[in-house]
């Protein structure tokens, strides 16, 4: 039997005060626009140093020069990946797919663990959202101040605030697209050819396309692409079991919800520790009811947690209401850290990390490969000896200019017909057509293994050798 935690909506309508609160939650947030309330708290801290990091990793990364080119720089046209003394060609691609694998894996174990963090602290749909609120808020005011503003007529100052907060999201929202396009595209070139109007018709494209891109999602989509287009919410529930963490509201300690004075004792009164003060609703960025149970909508923000924790302090109850707990922690029984699931995925990232380091450390600067001749195994010289054709290709895969070496191994007796020292620039191949001959006598089967080396020196003194393996083929 399964024991994923199904999403779920607790029936609270024993509750006295189920009207009240069913009318709020229907008409004042989950219907049209959610005025999102802003709230501190030791949740909203921890997101805002972190978004504050991962921003400025973002928007700084493409200005950090390694040597005479950008660190991070994914060259799309060359069709290799920079990452600061690293080069990514397609042929290590397999890196790449590595890589996705333990980022999938890392959220698999994370989300299993501890829910949707990645979405409540880390996700770029909530980072930009809650930028774009935060200048909505500076320039319209509070929430209950912007929703009077949605309901008031056409005046002056609703468009100059209107006009000036569209203005200001378009300005972060072109920044966030040519930032994004100066990982694929030299960060100087773009900008100076973007506002000097000499960049092509492609990099205006994109870079419209992506600002608008986030001036919708962010402006105007924000919670509907949690609720109804990611596809992580709705997968979500199959890594969730009872000993996830996530954001709950304790039921049993909060019901019956209701508002009474601070001094009256609730029990005497038949009240929980819940004085129905909507605030967890109204710092919510989904517009969600916590206290309906869990939810796909909830991105783990703990933004309810800090505004009810501020509540309880005010009301010298014990803080907690809302918090990161466990379904079997809810139902007073223990939470299993270590579990089958768990230790599953993190198995999987370890196995992953694992080859990725492996892939990594086996990168070798250069690349040979080897064709061979396919409409004639061998050919037969005027002198009478065996000659068979190869197609050397070797990739210089360094930044420097570089001399190659070749060599053959494997026959006794041979001649090497063609140039056995190139000359390679920085990143390009080099096509070299040669052939092998021997003399058949000396040749004792019909198929010998064979290995080409190909070898170079780079500047900082280290030598590199790579050795490719094939096959040359005689008359027998
Ligand atoms: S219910 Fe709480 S944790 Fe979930 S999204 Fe809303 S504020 Fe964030
Ligand atoms: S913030 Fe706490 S006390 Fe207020 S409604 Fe939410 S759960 Fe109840």
């Amino acid at each position: 039997m399964s024991d994923n935690i199904d999403v779920k909506i607790i029936d609270t309508s024993k509750h006295d005060d189920i009207k009240h609160r069913t009318k709020v939650k229907d008409t004042e947030y989950k219907e049209g626009k959610i005025y999102i309330r802003s709230i501190n708290g030791i949740f909203t801290a921890i997101r805002q140093k972190l978004n504050w990091i991962l921003m400025l990793g973002f928007f700084l990364l493409p200005w950090i020069p390694y040597g005479d080119r950008q660190a991070v720089i994914f060259d799309l046209a060359e069709q290799k990946f920079h990452i600061f003394g690293l080069i990514i060609w397609p042929q290590d691609l397999v890196l790449l797919a590595a890589l996705l694998m333990i980022s999938a894996y890392g959220l698999f174990l994370v989300t299993t663990f501890i829910g949707r963090v990645w979405c409540g602290f880390t996700c770029p749909q909530t980072i930009w959202t809650f930028i774009f609120v935060w200048v909505e808020e500076k320039v319209e005011g509070k929430f209950n101040k912007r929703k009077k503003l949605d309901q008031q007529p056409n005046t002056w100052t609703k468009i100059w605030k209107k006009g000036l907060k569209h203005s200001i999201w378009l300005v972060i929202s072109l920044i966030t697209s040519l930032t994004f396009l100066a990982f694929f595209v030299p960060v100087k070139e773009l900008y100076i050819d973007f506002f000097t109007l000499n960049a092509s018709g492609l990099i205006y494209f994109w870079t419209l396309f992506f600002t608008f891109c986030t001036y919708g999602n962010a402006g105007w989509m924000r919670e509907i692409m949690c609720l109804h287009m990611c596809p992580y919410a709705r997968f979500q529930s199959a890594m969730f079991d009872k000993d996830t963490f996530s954001v709950a509201y304790d039921a049993q300690r909060g019901e019956s919800r209701g508002p009474r004075s601070r001094k009256k004792n609730p029990k005497e009164l038949g009240l929980g520790d819940c004085i129905d003060c909507n605030l967890c609703v109204q710092v919510c960025p989904t517009g969600i009811d916590i206290r309906d149970g869990l939810q796909y909508e909830c991105i783990n923000c703990g933004a309810c947690i800090d505004a009810c924790d501020d509540v309880m302090e005010k009301m010298g109850y014990e803080k907690k209401l809302i918090s990161y707990t466990t379904e079997n922690q809810l139902e007073g029984k223990k939470t299993h850290i270590i579990r089958g699931k768990l230790v599953g995925y993190g198995s999987v990232l370890a196995i992953m990390s694992i080859v990725f380091v492996y892939f990594l450390m086996a990168i070798q600067p250069l690349k040979l490969d080897i064709i061979r001749d396919r409409n004639q195994l061998y050919r037969i010289s005027s002198e009478g000896l065996i000659e068979n054709v190869y197609t050397l290709k070797v990739l210089n895969k360094t930044e420097e200019d570089l001399n190659y070496k070749l060599s053959f191994s494997g026959l006794d007796e041979f001649e090497w017909l063609g140039v056995n020292e190139i000359f390679v620039k920085a990143g390009e191949v080099y096509t070299l057509p040669m052939s092998i001959s021997a003399d058949p006598y000396n040749l004792k089967k019909k198929l010998v293994n064979v290995t080409f080396t190909v070898e170079a020196s780079l500047d900082n003194g280290e030598k590199v050798i790579v050795k490719e393996d094939t096959k040359f083929f005689n008359e027998i």
